[in-house]
């Protein structure tokens, strides 16, 4: 059986609860009523004892006829209460007697209603001693049903209970179409995780509506979720083709090498050379391959690369001086890394950090240049600062610099893999800090990590 759905069933259940209330409303009102009513029975009661009573003291006329026992047509059925006249000696003189044990009942002379069961149905029953000054006296009693069905009560008042169940029905349906309405964005985030499932297509959004509530706000995350989805999706097929294709540019290098050397090296030292090659071709694929297993370590484990700590000013001068071995065009390396600089870091990874962006102002360094790398504290943060005087970036290229395989330099006359930035980004990221850089074409770069000194683990 196919399941109700869920707009369906939250009208059902809202109809339930509303026809519960109306249940509970109704058996109220008739509580109410029937209280009310045993007043009113007993009211009308004494009231009609009464009436009779003083009827026959201050009416001489029917004091007489009722001596003379000619009393007609007389009316002794008053607001539902049968009257009934005896004399003093319990003789039926006059009223509506019906031959029942309620008629022979002996005298309540103590002013109380008394209650009695006939036939079993209950009956209030209320006597009167009348003093009549020229000689009768009488006994007035009044007879009325205790309880009076409450149907015949509410007789002529029932149109308004008969429209209950199409006032219910009203509300099913009324239910039905809000709950749709409201149920919409709902059905519109199926459609669409079902679209997006079938074709696989990541764009797909879900159509969303302003309207400032709970679901509105539901839509606006769950599409923001699937841009960052989208992005990271595309990001990965980027770099899985960017990757490949790196890689490809070495590997046919290398076949295209031991096919030459195979078919035309003909000294030892011909192949030497091809072998340099392949081994040229080789160390790049392996630093590609490396670099790329790095960047998925670090996402992947911190236990792999703890952080400690660690005395920076020294990382940085060895750094320093291991770059000022193999600079290159005459360029000047000047390193400020005071003592007492401490942050909780990877000593491996800052290490990376450090050549990929010292090797970078030396790679891209003017001839007789100048490189600055300086270490500096500032509150709960130490700043690495390298700047160099060379080639700079444009302004173009700023943007790109960071993503994985972007080389500014399109003639790709330096070694470099497109690598060093993201890396340097994704290290000081994984440190809980952040990297920049400021670069004008032609003057010189400086590029900034600030990294917090207390990381939490
Ligand atoms: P690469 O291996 O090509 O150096 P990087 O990710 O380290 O890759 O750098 C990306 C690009 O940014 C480089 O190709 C280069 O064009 C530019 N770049 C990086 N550092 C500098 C710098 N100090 N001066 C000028 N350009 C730079």
């Amino acid at each position: 059986m196919r399941r109700l759905t869920l707009k369906t069933r939250l009208s059902l259940w809202f109809t339930l609860i509303l026809t519960l209330i109306c249940a509970l409303m109704l058996a109220l009102a008739f509580a109410v009523f029937t209280t009310y009513d045993q007043h009113r029975i007993r009211d009308e009661l004494i009231e009609a004892v009464e009436d009779e009573a003083e009827r026959i003291e201050d009416e001489r006329d029917y004091a007489d006829a009722l001596a003379a026992g000619r009393v007609r047509d007389a009316d002794y059925l008053r607001d539902d209460v049968r009257l009934m006249i005896y004399d003093e000696d319990g003789a039926q003189i006059a009223g509506l007697f019906t031959q029942n044990e309620l008629e022979a009942l002996p005298y309540a002379d103590s002013e109380r209603i008394g209650t009695v069961a006939v036939d079993g149905r209950s009956y209030y029953y209320y006597d009167e001693w009348v003093k009549v000054r020229r000689g009768n006296d009488y006994w007035v009693r009044g007879v009325t049903a205790a309880e009076r069905s409450v149907w015949s009560a509410l007789d002529g008042h029932l149109a308004p209970l008969l429209l209950l169940p199409l006032l219910l029905a009203l509300a099913f349906l009324g239910g039905y179409w809000l709950t749709g309405r409201f149920l919409r964005p709902i059905r519109d985030m199926d459609r669409t995780a079902e679209e997006i499932r079938e074709s696989g297509d990541l764009s797909r959004r879900i159509p969303y509506h302003d309207t400032g509530d709970e679901l509105s706000a539901l839509t606006g995350h769950i599409n923001a979720m699937l841009d960052r989805l989208e992005q990271s999706f595309n990001a990965e097929r980027q770099f899985a083709s960017n990757a490949s294709h790196e890689l490809r540019t070495p590997v046919s290098v290398i076949l295209a090498q031991c096919e030459y050397g195979m078919e035309n090296a003909q000294t030892a030292d011909e192949l030497r050379e091809v072998v340099a090659a392949v081994q040229k071709q080789g160390g790049r694929m392996s630093r590609l391959i490396e670099t790329l297993l790095l960047f998925t370590r670090m996402e992947q484990s911190t236990e792999r690369y703890r952080r400690e700590a660690t005395d920076l000013g020294a990382l940085v001068r060895s750094a320093c001086a291991d770059h000022s071995l193999i600079a290159e065009k005459h360029i000047t390396l000047h390193c400020e890394a005071p003592d007492g600089v401490t942050g909780r870091v990877n000593a491996e990874l800052y290490r990376l950090l450090l050549d990929n962006l010292v090797g970078n102002a030396l790679r891209y360094g003017r001839e007789n240049g100048h490189v600055d790398v300086s270490l500096k504290q500032h509150g709960d943060s130490v700043e690495l600062t390298v700047r160099d005087d060379g080639a700079g970036i444009a302004a173009e290229d700023l943007p790109h610099i960071w993503e994985m395989f972007y080389r500014a330099d399109k003639s790709r006359s330096t070694r470099g893999l497109g690598l060093g930035l993201p890396l340097v980004k994704q290290i000081a990221a994984y440190h809980g800090g952040t990297v920049s850089v400021e670069s004008e074409l032609g003057k010189g770069s400086v590029f900034r990590v600030i990294l917090p000194t207390s990381v939490i683990e």
